[in-house]
């Protein structure tokens, strides 16, 4: 796994952050900073559909798009309109130990049990639902993803900063994913 990079003071925010949206983001979750009111957002966030984390933050203050492994590769028109439409020019990349989407084929009975039971779905097309999306959402590790995620969204935004960020479960504590 990368490196990560607590956040324990406003010492430990990375320079380029600070005095952005994505350092406040850091100072409301980990240090607590008293929140502030705001009238429009000022960043977007994009994280984990996974029900372990909840960010503390004002109201107002950023767009969430939530979805296995922080993958925006196909919520990219959302992007776009926090962005255009939004006017955000910040972008904090949230991946989480332990993600879902990571070693996906090894729940693939599960997953498939679960569709024809619960949803009542026959086998067969639970089986191709799962062959067809997960290798779209599969991820390899959890944060080479969001390196290479926040690398191609640099791409495909060049005016708009990205922050690759990293959720513990056991702490509830975001950090920095240390770039090489
Ligand atoms: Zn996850």
């Amino acid at each position: 796994m990368n490196k990560l990079i607590a956040v324990n003071s406003i010492d430990d925010i990375l320079p380029e952050y600070r005095q952005t949206p994505i350092g406040l983001l850091l100072e409301y979750h980990n240090l607590d900073r008293p929140l502030d009111t705001f009238d429009k957002a000022k960043l977007l966030v994009g994280m984990c559909m996974d029900n372990r984390k909840h960010l503390h933050m004002p109201d107002n203050f950023a767009f969430i798009i939530r979805s296995g492994g922080a993958n925006l590769r196909y919520s990219e028109f959302k992007v776009s309109y926090a962005i255009g439409v939004g006017q955000v020019s910040f972008i904090a990349l949230i991946g989480h130990n332990n993600c879902g989407m990571v070693n996906l084929i090894s729940r693939k009975n599960e997953f498939i049990d679960g569709l024809v039971l619960k949803a009542g779905w026959d086998r067969e097309r639970a089986e191709e639902h799962f062959m067809h999306f997960a290798p779209m959402f599969e991820i390899g590790n959890e944060t080479d993803f969001i390196l290479s995620e926040t690398k191609r969204l640099r791409l495909r935004y060049p005016g708009i900063m990205i922050a690759p960020l990293f959720y513990l479960v056991e702490d509830n504590k975001l950090y920095f994913i240390e770039e090489s």
